[in-house]
């Protein structure tokens, strides 16, 4: 029986072993396919353009015996988990973006998610990035062979006369030897290693912005995907190790910048207050360690709710400055925002201030900041109060912003509510609780009992057993009657809450047992799925 192990998920994007009767396959990989699939040269009948008409390919369905299965976007789906699936024509596809991604979706919605999926004939050092972050692991040579039948060089920068082989640009041992079909066939697999370094990093975002400039179908697919904010959003991790590069105009459409945005208006629950500060944002992540957020915070002194205006995520209440991306992102910084930053956060400003309203709004802003908080005061119909008319960091802009808040009250610090409701989108009486232990071993207790711990990297909560009593509903994970040695694996799962993402933190519900820990892919995923961890398991304890 032939097996997926996925090792690690970057969105769509995966690496892992395919484990076939004969032997284990590292992936994403390209290969003479043949080797691994005999009968798949001689097969009748399956080259099925994906662009014919619905009926027609009904009529004449591929013949599927054996492996790979050949799958369509007009058929229902013939395969199995541990299948290798085959998306003929795809070279195809890579020609028109919107149907690339149309096409991509009706597939891969209706496929098990642990199948491999190769695409035949297609693969290339300038666009493996992009068929990888679609959810491709599977090529072969005949794509590069051909360009070496036409005479090109390939790149992962596009392809170049056959005598770019002795200008330097690559030392190959296919360039020491002068053997251009040697050389392609390298820097297809030389791409396939870099790919795979940036799944395992995750940071395969960061390589396909970088990568897809020199290609405007490439660009083209990834905004068509980041369109289909449903789609994407639930293959999106909850949170990434590093930084967060922001450094590009399309990432201001990345599904975990709305997802996070769309969470600050809709989950979110500020304090009881009524005044709140706006604040520009620093170059130093969390913006609490940053020189100027330190003279911001003593200036308002607690005594207003703090929010910080930036860019690309619009708005993070205080509470959420740690959260990722909040916590992780880096932008860079010129102080203009165009036309299309500046609606999209002017959007996420009004939103925000649509659902929660506050008697005074004090703008401690300047530049682009304060003309998108300007434009969203506008649109709902509330006035701001100003307190910079110089720099906001500058003694007399601090100044007026203090004297603006004189006779205020001070306000609980209750980061942890604002970040559960942010988390679990509930509202947590946080009476009787508090924070202890030094950074970075945080954690909140009540009545000496541990019942949340702070994961710093990810800014994310960690609920013990003990937490998960105060979260009534939400992030459950029902599995079988049996106690768990160790993860959570996907056949033992009944039933799990839609809401639940990549790295999620969870708690699982068996008869027998409950346990703490995080999901390893999303809620719809599991359903589709035979093989592989549902749940990274951190404490099991018997019932
Ligand atoms: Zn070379």
């Amino acid at each position: 029986m032939n097996r997926f192990n996925i090792r690690k998920r970057d969105g769509l994007a995966r690496s892992g072993t395919f484990q076939t009767g004969t032997g284990i396959l590292k992936l994403p990989t390209a290969l003479a396919v043949e080797t691994l699939f005999p009968d798949l040269g001689t097969r009748n009948g399956s080259n099925l353009p994906l662009c014919s008409p619905s009926a027609l390919v009904r009529e004449f369905p591929p013949l599927n015996n054996g492996q790979p299965v050949s799958i369509h976007p007009h058929l229902d789906n013939p395969a199995h988990s541990g299948d290798c699936v085959m998306v003929e024509d795809w070279h195809t596809a890579l020609l028109n973006p919107r149907n690339y991604v149309d096409w991509l979706i009706a597939l891969k919605e209706k496929t098990p998610v642990d199948t491999i999926w190769y695409a035949p004939a297609s693969g290339l050092p300038s666009n493996i990035h992009i068929l990888c972050y679609s959810g491709f692991d599977l090529f072969d040579f005949k794509a590069v062979d051909l360009k070496t039948a036409q005479m090109r060089f390939c790149l992962p920068e596009g392809e170049f006369p056959a005598d770019t082989l002795d200008s330097g640009i690559c030392t190959c041992s296919g360039c020491r030897e002068n053997n251009l079909e040697l050389h392609n066939r390298q820097a297809l697999l030389c791409e396939i290693a870099l790919v795979t370094r940036f799944i395992e990093g995750s940071q395969m975002r960061d390589l396909v912005e970088a990568r897809c400039r020199l290609d405007a179908a490439h660009v083209a697919i990834m905004r068509h995907l980041d369109n289909r904010y449903g789609f994407m959003e639930c293959h999106v991790p909850v949170a990434r190790s590093g930084v967060m590069r922001v450094n590009s105009g399309e990432s201001l459409q990345r599904a975990e910048i709305r997802r996070f945005a769309e969470r600050v208006v809709n989950r979110y629950i500020p304090p009881k207050t009524d005044v709140a500060v706006l604040l520009p944002c620093s170059a130093k992540k969390p913006y609490s360690l940053s020189q100027s957020h330190r003279k911001f915070m003593q200036a308002v002194g607690g005594r207003a709710h703090e929010l910080i205006v930036t860019s690309p995520l619009g708005l993070v209440p205080r509470e959420l400055e740690c959260v990722y991306p909040a916590g992780q992102y880096d932008v860079p910084v010129t102080g203009y925002w165009d036309a299309e930053e500046r609606a999209v956060i002017t959007d996420i400003l009004t939103g925000y201030f649509r659902r929660h309203s506050y008697r005074r709004i004090i703008a401690h802003l300047e530049g682009g900041a304060l003309n998108v908080a300007r434009e969203a005061a506008e649109a709902c119909g509330i006035s701001l109060e100003y307190s910079c008319l110089e720099h906001p960091t500058s003694d007399s802009a601090l100044k007026s912003l203090d004297s603006a808040l004189s006779g205020e009250r001070r306000i609980k610090d209750d980061r942890l509510h604002g970040m559960v409701s942010y988390q679990f989108d509930i509202d947590l009486d946080t009476k009787g609780i508090t924070l202890r232990g030094h950074y970075p071993e945080l954690f909140y207790s009540k009545k000496n009992v541990q019942i949340f711990s702070i994961d710093v990297s990810a800014g994310l909560l960690r609920p013990t057993f003990d937490g998960w009593n105060l979260i009534p509903e939400g992030y459950r994970v029902y599995i079988e009657d049996f106690i768990p040695e160790g993860d959570v694996l996907i056949p033992g799962v009944v039933k799990v809450d839609p809401r639940i993402r990549d790295g999620d933190e969870v708690i699982v519900i068996g008869e027998r047992a409950l346990a703490t820990g995080r999901a390893a892919l999303p809620a719809d995923e599991i359903p589709r799925s035979r093989y592989g961890v549902a749940v990274r398991v951190r404490k099991i304890k018997k019932v």
